[in-house]
């Protein structure tokens, strides 16, 4: 989508800090980290939100959750823990409308979440 911030940082109309890519995702840096390690993991395949995920996009799904294993092997986290969060629409505090995985760690983590 032209008007998506996140299919921009595919396009390589903006260039996120990125952490990892194949074929499949994106992982980059958020700019406003909310932990010492806070990346963001996103399909290259536009999907606004999980509502819109559909059978089709299983496999890509799927990838997400591998590229969020390797990013915390990168980032060091594998053994100690990380959190890995999709935010879907107004209550769970969605402001980018492009589905996208945080994984954040490098601190203890609260439960339940805010
Ligand atoms: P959401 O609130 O939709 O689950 O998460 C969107 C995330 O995108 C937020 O954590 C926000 O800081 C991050 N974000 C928003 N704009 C940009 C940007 O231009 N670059 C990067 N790297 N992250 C962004
Ligand atoms: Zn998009």
């Amino acid at each position: 989508m032209t008007d998506c911030l996140f299919c921009k940082m595919v396009s390589g109309q903006i260039s996120p800090n990125v952490v990892l890519e194949n074929d499949h995702v994106l992982a980059f840096r958020d700019i406003n980290p909310q932990a010492p390690t806070h990346v963001l993991v996103i399909p290259k395949q536009h999907i606004a939100t999980l509502n819109e995920a559909l059978p089709v996009h299983v496999s890509l799904l799927g990838e997400l959750l591998l590229a969020a294993k390797q990013v915390a092997q990168l980032e060091g986290l594998s053994e100690r823990g990380y959190r890995t969060v999709f935010n879907c629409n107004r209550d769970a505090g969605q402001t980018v409308f492009h589905v996208h995985m945080h994984v954040l760690g490098g601190r203890a983590m609260g439960w339940p979440p805010g």
